[in-house]
């Protein structure tokens, strides 16, 4: 079955605001996103910010510009509310709390009183291979290992605890399908009892997600492989709570380029940005990366590589997510940049380019930058590095070592360099093509080939020796420029 066949889905993206939106998190929202879009359904942002220690001021904002930036838009949200506002967790908690007093009634929870120090001295006896579950709750201070007017006591005289899970000692394996991976079953013995409600009174991401994802009314929860292991937690959670559960897609692993997966730490050290924000800083075009980023663990199904966001929608499919982990590749980003750099029109790159010129050649306009841009678009992968070719700006201050040795010939380039110089300024007009003819008739008339005075020409006018087409470059560059930056260089090399 193709995906263009599927009812309208209700997805969401539920990033944590723990900190500036990650560039595997943002791939997370494409797939969803395209779905939604793909069958006339609703893409979600919920904020999930349950967890007080590590929220960061600031985090929902960047997601969502994050999001606006490669032009990703959603149905519903906590900018924009919807039917099943509200979208962000610290909003709901009334309702993870009723929830938890029904899963108390019904059987399927208990309050656990065990400290810190109680939990880790458990922890340490059995050799970290402790687990919150049947085989040991009944060792713990729980209300099911508890006498009831222990329990009572305890919660009267304010002792602080957690409500977790009661997973069921004996039954059915814990199944579900997963659309990436297939099925998987997992025993109920290598579940654990998992926290509800921490003792601050707010729940834990399972209860929040689960409890969210049926309350919205979610289809699809497509997310990260990281969460695969929570998902049998979630699947009995819907079991308990007499809910249907939603599809499960868990996405493949992103990897560094030197192996693991790709974190923060891992990125740093190799020089990737790990945050869409400072993709944006460095200058990357949106299309690029959400390009970038849908290959990155789904493939059209033949060797396509460019896809705008419109074409993604239509092309996109569950079936052709890969469970593979994908290697995180800058190189191919900047490739992909390079191809959306290369039909922005130059004025767009000048005007892109244009603060990073001016800060190293302030008196540079926007006017002059314009041929650069066209010239040199082949030549760059991000707008800004318009900015790396000083030579477009100020005469060369030092030539070429290596190139200089090679090219430069005491004997004779400083002289047809000179003729050549000669020619330009009393030529009729300044364009490509004429320059062109006289480094040929200058060359001619000296006897030697035209090699022979291209590269010494491009040395003294650009202090280098590649580039762009030599004569269109002099074109930019303009006459007086040109006929000056080639005087000088015959005398400095002689
Ligand atoms: N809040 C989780 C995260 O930060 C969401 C996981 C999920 O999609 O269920 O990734």
């Amino acid at each position: 079955m193709s995906d263009s066949a599927l009812a309208p889905v209700r997805v969401r993206f539920a990033p944590s605001p723990t900190g500036s939106l990650h560039i595997g998190g943002l791939r997370t929202a494409l797939y969803n996103y395209l779905l939604a879009r793909q069958t006339g359904g609703a893409f979600l942002l919920r904020i999930e910010d349950t967890d007080r220690d590590r929220f960061v001021e600031g985090a929902e904002a960047d997601i969502q510009e994050s999001l606006r930036w490669v032009g990703m838009d959603w149905d519903e949200g906590p900018d924009r509310g919807g039917p099943r506002a509200p979208y962000r967790q610290s909003e709901r908690t009334d309702r993870y709390r009723d929830i938890v007093q029904q899963l108390l009634e019904s059987g399927h929870a208990y309050l656990a009183f065990d400290t810190k120090e109680e939990l880790d001295a458990a922890r340490t006896a059995a050799g970290d291979a402790f687990a919150y579950d049947a085989a040991s709750r009944m060792t713990m201070r729980n209300s099911l290992s508890l006498p009831a007017d222990e329990v009572q006591r305890l919660v009267e005289a304010g002792m602080p605890y957690v409500v977790r899970f009661k997973v069921p000692e004996r039954g059915e394996p814990v199944v579900f399908t997963d659309l990436v991976r297939g099925d998987v079953s997992i025993p109920l013995d290598r579940v654990d009892d998992q926290v509800l409600l921490k003792s601050d009174g707010f729940p834990t991401y399972h209860l929040a997600n689960v409890v969210d994802d049926h309350d919205m009314q979610i289809t699809h929860v497509i997310r990260g492989e990281e969460w695969l292991p929570s998902t049998p937690k979630h699947v009995l959670l819907y079991r308990a709570l007499g809910w249907d559960a939603p599809q499960f897609a868990h996405l493949s692993l992103i990897l560094s380029p030197t192996g693991g997966k790709l974190s923060k730490r891992s990125a740093d050290k190799l020089g990737i940005p790990v945050n869409v924000a400072q993709y944006r800083d460095v200058g990357y075009d949106p299309r690029a990366v959400v390009n970038f980023l849908a290959l990155l663990g789904w493939n059209p199904g033949d060797d396509r590589e460019r896809f705008t966001l419109p074409e993604l929608v239509d092309a996109f499919s569950l079936e052709r997510l890969g469970d593979a982990p994908v290697t995180f590749s800058l190189d191919k980003l900047a490739w992909f940049n390079g191809l959306y750099l290369r039909d922005t029109p130059a004025e767009d790159l000048a005007a892109m380019a244009l603060p990073a010129v001016q800060a190293k050649h302030p008196d540079v306009t926007l006017d002059a930058l314009v041929p650069v841009a066209d010239l040199m678009r082949e030549r760059i992968a991000f707008a800004n590095d318009l900015a790396d070719f000083d030579y477009f700006f100020e005469d060369p201050a030092v030539y070429d070592e290596a190139g200089v040795a090679k090219r430069w010939k005491p004997e004779h380039s400083a002289a047809l360099v000179r003729a050549y110089a000669d020619a330009v300024e009393a030529a009729p007009s300044f364009d490509a093509e004429t320059l062109e003819t006289l480094l040929r008739q200058t060359a001619d008339a000296a006897g030697v080939k035209a090699a022979d005075l291209i590269h010494p020409v491009r040395i003294a006018t650009t202090g280098t020796t590649a580039g762009a087409s030599l004569f269109h470059t002099l074109e930019v560059l303009g006459r007086d420029a040109v006929v000056r930056r080639l005087r000088t260089a015959a005398d400095r090399l002689g």
